[in-house]
Parts: C-alpha cells; sequence; structure tokens
C-alpha cells in the first residue's frame, strides 16, 4: 500500500507550527478513534494512520528527516509497531476524552513545617494537619449510592471487558471496565469517589534540616478520581531564627560576653546549646574575639558528622563607673606593668620614635 503524505493525512501545510499540528492531530483523533467507532474498520485503518504522521511529525528530529527524505522515509528504517503506536498514541490523547487513564497519579501537595532551629538540630516528629482528597468511604470509592447506585453495564453485561476488538482497550468503554453504571450519585461525595477530608500525619524531621529542604511523603498527596494511586506530599521545611545563634551549615555560631576581669584572670564560663548548657574554660589572659570550638556542639545530622559550636567570647568593655570603681581602674591602671599590655608598649614606643608630623605651614 502506497504511503500518503504526513501531512496531507493530517490536513496541515508543510510549514504547521508544533501547536497547530497537535490541534490538527487532536481533531481528527476524536473524530476516527476506534472507541468511538466500534465495528468500522475503516476508522481504525485512518486512526493508525494520523497517529504515524503526527508520531513523526510531532518529533522535530524524524520531521526534518521526513521533509528530506518524503515517501522513502520509515521511522528507523521500518514502520512503528502497533504497541509502540498504542503507547505513544495514549500518552498524546490522555485527557483527551474527559476522562483519566487508569493508573494516573493523584495530585502531590505541598505544605510548609516551621520548626525551631533545636528541633532542625536534634531532629523531631511534628504532627501536622492538612486537607487532601481521599476516596469516599460511603461508596467505596465507585461515586454510586450503597444499595441502589449501581446497574450492571449494558454494554459489557457487568463483565467489564469489552465486546469489540479494541485498538486501546480491552476494558469496556462504556463503563471504564468497572461493569456497572452510576445511576444514582453517592449522597457524600457526590458520585466523585473522592472528597476532601482533613487529615493529620506524623511527619519526622530529619536532624539537620535547614529552610528550604523538601521531605517526600509517599502517597500521602491526593487520591486521583478513578483507580490510580495516591500523589506525594512534599514538606517544605522553614527554620526559624535564634534568638542566640547563627547557623552556617551544621555549624553554630554563639557570641558570649566576658567580664574585663574574666577574660584577664581567666574563667568557667556556662554557654547554651542545643540541648541545654555546657561550661567552657576561658583561661586567663583571653583576647576579646577569641573563639572556643566545642566539637560536635552543632546541628545533628540525620548523614554525617554532627557540627561544631563556635564560641566567640568578645570582652564586654566596662561602662557607667561609680567613683570608687574609676579610681580602682586608675589604680590598676597605674599598677600595670608596661610587659602587661605588650602590644600597646610597642605601639607607644613607635610613636615616640617617630618624627612629629609635619604641619601645613612647612608645606
Ligand atoms: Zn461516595
Ligand atoms: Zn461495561
Amino acid at each position: 500500500m502506497a504511503r500518503r503524505d504526513y501531512y496531507i493525512v493530517l490536513g496541515v501545510s508543510r510549514t504547521v507550527s508544533q501547536e497547530d499540528l497537535k490541534r490538527a492531530f487532536r481533531g481528527l483523533a476524536l473524530q476516527y478513534h476506534p472507541d468511538r467507532n466500534p465495528d468500522d474498520p475503516d476508522a481504525t485503518r485512518r486512526f493508525r494512520e494520523i497517529s504515524e504522521a503526527y508520531q513523526v511529525l510531532s518529533d522535530p528530529e524524524q520531521r526534518a528527516r521526513y521533509d528530506k527524505l518524503g515517501p522513502l522515509f520509515r521511522m528507523d528504517g521500518r514502520p512503528p509497531t502497533p504497541e509502540d503506536l498504542n503507547a505513544f498514541v495514549a500518552d498524546a490523547l490522555a485527557g483527551l476524552f474527559g476522562r483519566r487513564r487508569p493508573g494516573d497519579k493523584g495530585e502531590d501537595l505541598k505544605y510548609t513545617l516551621t520548626v525551631t532551629l533545636e528541633e532542625a538540630g536534634l531532629g523531631t516528629h511534628k504532627e501536622i494537619e492538612l486537607r487532601r482528597r481521599v476516596p469516599c468511604t460511603r461508596c467505596e470509592a465507585t461515586g454510586a449510592e450503597p444499595g441502589v447506585g449501581r446497574s450492571p453495564c449494558p454494554a459489557c453485561e457487568g463483565s467489564g471487558k469489552s465486546q469489540a476488538r479494541r485498538l486501546f482497550r480491552s476494558e469496556c468503554p462504556r463503563c471504564d471496565g468497572r461493569g456497572f453504571l452510576v445511576v444514582e450519585k453517592c449522597k457524600r461525595c457526590e458520585g466523585a469517589g473522592v472528597r476532601d477530608d482533613t487529615e493529620r500525619f506524623r511527619v519526622r524531621v530529619p536532624a539537620g534540616v535547614a529552610t528550604g529542604t523538601k521531605l517526600k511523603l509517599r502517597g500521602k498527596g491526593s487520591f486521583p478520581r478513578g483507580d490510580g494511586p495516591p500523589g506525594d506530599l512534599v514538606v517544605l521545611m522553614d527554620v526559624e531564627d535564634h534568638a542566640l545563634f547563627r547557623r552556617r551549615g551544621a555549624d553554630l555560631f554563639l557570641e558570649a560576653p566576658l567580664t574585663y576581669a574574666e577574660a584577664t584572670l581567666g574563667t568557667e564560663l556556662t554557654v547554651p546549646t542545643l540541648d541545654g548548657q555546657t561550661r567552657i574554660r576561658v583561661p586567663a589572659g583571653s583576647p576579646s574575639g577569641k573563639i572556643f570550638r566545642l566539637s560536635g556542639r552543632g546541628l545533628h545530622q540525620d548523614r554525617g558528622k554532627p557540627g561544631d559550636l563556635h564560641v566567640k567570647v568578645v570582652v564586654e568593655v566596662p561602662t557607667n563607673l561609680s567613683p570608687a570603681a574609676r579610681r580602682a581602674l586608675d589604680a590598676l591602671q597605674a599598677a600595670l606593668p608596661a610587659q602587661a599590655h605588650p602590644g600597646r608598649s610597642a605601639w607607644d614606643a613607635a610613636l615616640l620614635g617617630r618624627s612629629p608630623p609635619v604641619s601645613a605651614a612647612d608645606a
């Protein structure tokens, strides 16, 4: 049999856009679909022709080859198998007939979950509540009112199997393979077979999550109409800022104020951590800005080592001095030898050794 030109088959020009091509194909597919033309072999043949033409022309690479080779063109040197074509067309036509293909997954849902830094750092469990589409229990997801809502499908006599040989489905097209028709809709779901319900889930928040971390809960999204599996629930993490800690990856940063005397003489300092408090030993003569690293006291991580806690001590310069305190500090200052402030001593020495600044009048 001589093959007809693909463009002529689809009734489009050789410069047709992909969008118009798709529109033309869908229109013809609706017209000649075997389910709509049972027992009409001509329609089936035409439908295959349309499908093959669309399969080639909708693929830019194949279309370019076809434009070059014309009637000599064969996909991979041979015509497509019926299985290839069926799979391709089923995809291209999904949803065209106003019903989802059986097996289509339900809608994925999103939920933003806010946790504290402590919860993110140690891991936790959270209870969340969300609305999702679930199967109606009253009608067992059939959409038919229990007892009175079903009537055996006359087309397949209740078997659910197609009586005629079909190109695309072996189940009965009239009842979608269910074997019955809904004659009275379920009062609870109004015939949808699914309904919105509020559900509670316990979500395990693994240690180490950050703002933007996504947790996927398989099957906790909405159920589809029909017999497909439920979608997934994507939980988007939002970790609150903390009053004391700053975070970088799994490491935590903290500033701890230290008195002048503590920094000079040394001290034991109590510092907060994610899970309570700990004490660090600040040795005598610790300069302001010195960082103490507490290994493993940062955020825990579900996989991998915990981070560190970096404690930066900052000397708080005394203010609001009483006259007595002022006198005591003056006395201290006088009592301290030059070696007590090596930096300041070097500074003074350098300045004294230099010639005085040049005044503007000399320039
Ligand atoms: Zn129902
Ligand atoms: Zn049927």
